[in-house]
């Protein structure tokens, strides 16, 4: 049981940085406490079909549905329109996540890897003060699998992290609570994404629909953690059901978290990187995660095949992963924490008259930045509101 590289957790970015080592000649092992890789699911699959493709090739397989686009509605129904390519990571591809997740597993193993399954990493292995392995939970029985380093891609309950000292605690208000429903005959339109803003509705998050194929949608809601209560998210999201698709037959319930945080201080310790929502790189305004984790995957992987060979994993070394994510999705993420921070101020009277300013621009061809940048040349004044923020 002794490899070059220990990857905890076969979500999209455990799978893309196992299979970016081992493609580079590492001898990896990709653990997953799960018995089934990608289940059970807790995603609506929403993502970017230009920037999926820059990362793996397209699979009919794991494509869902395809949307043309995303229609934003205010809390009084004003709606706007975006393009599903250039909608972010948001709109373009549903996945279906549990073939997606099992697919890029799959990537990984027939890269190299030896994927585990059913096995629970339970603690850091240490020698000489450095972290040497992962401690394994294993069909009842206590493992050791050694390793000179360990990528933690462990998700949004990440123990890695805590286990080699990195902070990676999430302020309540900087955590987005999710109900999702598998929902089907709710006679939407299967070329649309659609979101719905408003304090009501969904206090500092939002309603979201997602075409599935076959008449089927995932449903759900996202609330700011700091304004959730026990059960609201499911409340509000039954609530938002019965009035708008009374016809819904609900067939799946999915409970999560989403890191909403921004970039934290470190991601790395001797040893130890941290990938995905295990690192809190999701996006806090959008709230997707899937490709900022496969991307941070991807690099944490490459720098893993570069240092492991020189002996040297030391956290001054692991640097450079920290200034690659950083530099690459790390800004975004930033800014939109930014955005995130300033739209849940607004009143539902302001996202009235936000999108209303919108309504009359041809916004059908622009990213969420571009509608940003729209907005604030429209109303200068919301620049004045933010600066506190930007400055
Ligand atoms: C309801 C909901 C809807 C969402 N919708 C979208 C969306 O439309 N688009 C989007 O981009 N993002 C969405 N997200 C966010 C997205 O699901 C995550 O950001 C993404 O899955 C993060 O990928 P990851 O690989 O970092 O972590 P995960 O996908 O969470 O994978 C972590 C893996 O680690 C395993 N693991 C955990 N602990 C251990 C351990 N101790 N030992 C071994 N294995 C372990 C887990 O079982 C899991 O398989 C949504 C989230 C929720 C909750």
């Amino acid at each position: 049981m002794k490899f070059d590289l220990i990857v905890v957790g076969a979500g999209p970015a455990g799978s893309m940085a196992a299979r970016t080592a081992a493609n580079a000649g590492l001898k990896v092992a990709l653990l997953e406490k799960r018995q089934e890789i990608g289940e059970p699911i807790r995603c609506a699959g929403g993502i970017s079909k230009s920037s999926l493709g820059k990362l793996v090739k397209p699979d009919p397989k794991w494509i869902a549905s395809e949307v043309k686009g995303a229609r934003i509605y205010a809390p009084n129904g004003t709606r706007i329109m975006m393009s599903g390519n250039q909608a972010q990571n948001e709109a373009g591809y549903i996945l279906d996540r549990g073939i997606f997740d099992r697919a890029l597993a799959t990537d990984a193993a027939r890269a190299g890897a030896e994927v585990f399954v059913k096995t629970r990493a339970v603690g850091l292995l240490k020698g000489d003060g450095m972290p040497c392995g992962i401690y394994v939970q294993k069909e009842g029985e206590l493992l050791k699998i050694e390793a000179p380093l360990v990528i933690g891609a462990d998700g949004i309950e990440s123990k890695v992290g805590r286990w080699a000292g990195i902070d990676t605690a999430l302020k309540l208000k900087d955590i987005e609570v999710c109900v999702q429903f598998l929902v089907q005959d709710i006679g939407i339109d299967e070329d649309y994404c659609e979101f719905y803003l408003g304090k009501e509705i969904a206090p500092g998050g939002y309603v979201w629909s997602f075409p599935m194929g076959y008449r089927l949608a995932n449903v759900g809601v996202c609330i700011q953690g700091s304004k959730a209560t026990p059960g609201l998210a499911a409340r509000l999201l039954e609530d938002f059901i019965r009035k708008r698709m009374p016809n819904a037959k609900l067939l799946d319930l999915v409970v999560g978290g989403v890191p909403a945080s921004g970039p934290i201080e470190t991601t790395i310790s001797d040893g130890v990187m941290l990938v995905g929502d295990a690192a809190r790189q999701s996006d806090p305004l959008t709230y997707a995660g899937i490709l900022n984790g496969m991307k941070a995957g991807v690099m944490a992987g490459e720098i893993a095949a570069n240092v492991v060979p020189d002996g040297d994993v030391c956290k001054v070394v692991l640097e450079a992963y920290e200034e690659r994510w950083r530099n690459y999705v790390g800004k975004e993420i930033g800014k939109n924490y930014k955005l995130k921070s300033f739209f849940t101020t607004l009143t539902d009277q302001d996202l009235n008259s936000i999108l209303h300013m919108l309504e009359s621009q041809d916004t059908s061809r622009m990213n969420l930045e571009g509608l940003v940048k729209q907005l604030f040349r429209l109303n200068p004044s919301l620049l004045w509101k933010m600066r506190y923020l930007l400055f």
